[in-house]
């Protein structure tokens, strides 16, 4: 009838509209660096599209971008396939809603028989993800996520990165194994930076996010060098032959073939413990070496993993709690306008 298909078509362009300007800032955060709007101002819109979809879900459309790893992999390096596909991963942004969460899961998992999950708790690390793809112990490729199938090759920029071995250490390494985890500028040494482009009449750079996404999307890996990044490893891939059976587990294989693991993390039995967890780095925050954007908290038992499993967009075992938005780097730039 002419009276509901003229309301459904307007919410069909509010919905087009919607996801379009999700896509518009996704493109220019992925694959220019080059932000508009702050990460807070985009985790709303976001939000506002699951919540149009959660109404309408029969408009949801395949390559909506909540069915979907942002970013992709663009031509200016070689396409990677990765081995296991990467994930972005779920936001909450109150106690409430990650405590609704986490018992959640914790049903999901009493009715799948399990044994009670474990939390591996740690801190969201405010980078760039990288997948290291290590053979017989030998780096012989690093990616950028992309889209999550797809990333781009950056393996000599990767290789300039001291905490990155070229060859693993200790033993047990499986014949193939991928290694994830977050190249970032430590907060110190990126006041420092700025200072010196400063100095130098150049403009500063906007964060230390950006900064470390620009810096390892070079095309010339002497550039990047010059850079202060870091990396910490927070995860796995493609995995046949690993001996560890959990997360914790695994850093602790991870730290001792000599990869960088984080020290901040804890295994946690109850949502009190997380939430007490949070609570304690939302105060110091700002004094850590690295900026972050929020907590992860991860089912630590790879089996409990295996059956929670995955949406095509995000793993159900795990969920990223977002602090309140601060005007953090505004306080950085503070720091830089007063020296
Ligand atoms: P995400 O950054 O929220 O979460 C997934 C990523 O977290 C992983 O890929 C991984 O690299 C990273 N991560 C950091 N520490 C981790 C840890 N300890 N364990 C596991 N993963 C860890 O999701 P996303 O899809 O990469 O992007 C969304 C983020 O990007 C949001 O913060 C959003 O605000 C921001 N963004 C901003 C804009 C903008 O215009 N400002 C646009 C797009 C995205």
């Amino acid at each position: 009838e002419p009276e509901t298909a003229i309301p459904s078509e307007s919410l069909r362009d509010e919905y087009e509209a919607l996801a379009d300007e999700v896509r518009r800032h996704r493109t220019l955060y992925y694959n220019q660096d080059a932000p508009e709007i702050s990460d807070a101002e985009y985790d709303v819109l976001f939000r506002q599209l699951e919540e149009f979809e959660a109404l309408h879900p029969e408009m949801i459309a395949n390559d909506s971008p909540t069915q979907e790893v942002g970013g992709e992999a663009t031509a200016a390096f070689a396409p990677v396939e990765h081995l296991a596909r990467m994930y972005s991963l779920e936001d909450v942004f109150s106690v409430s809603e990650l405590e609704a969460w986490i018992r959640r899961a914790e049903a999901n998992v009493a009715a799948l028989g399990l044994v009670p999950a474990k939390w591996l708790t740690e801190l969201k690390i405010d980078g760039l993800a990288v997948n290291l793809l290590y053979r017989n112990g030998e780096l012989v490729r690093a990616a950028t996520r992309g889209d999550g199938r797809t990333g781009e090759d950056v393996t000599h920029n990767v290789l300039t990165i001291k905490d990155v071995p070229q060859r693993l250490s200790g033993e047990g390494h499986p014949e193939e194994v991928e290694i994830r985890g977050e190249v970032y500028i430590p907060t110190k040494a990126f006041i420092e930076y700025n200072e010196a482009l400063i100095e130098r009449g150049k403009a500063p750079l906007a964060n230390p996010r950006n900064a470390a996404a620009g810096s390892l999307r070079q095309k010339d890996p002497g550039e990047t060098a010059k850079r202060p990044l870091k990396m910490f490893v927070h995860g796995i891939g493609a995995r046949e032959g690993l001996t560890a059976t959990s997360q914790a587990e695994t850093y602790d294989l991870l730290k001792a073939w000599g990869l960088p693991t984080s020290p901040y993390y804890e295994v946690l039995e109850t949502y009190e413990e997380v939430l007490a967890f949070i609570e304690r780095y939302g105060q110091k925050r700002h004094s850590l070496i690295h900026e972050i954007d929020g907590i992860v908290v991860k089912a630590d038992d790879f089996a409990t993993q295996r059956a929670l499993g995955h949406t095509s967009r995000v793993p159900r075992w795990a969920v990223a709690f977002k602090y309140p938005p601060e005007e953090v780097h505004t306080k950085l730039l503070d720091i830089l306008v007063n020296v």
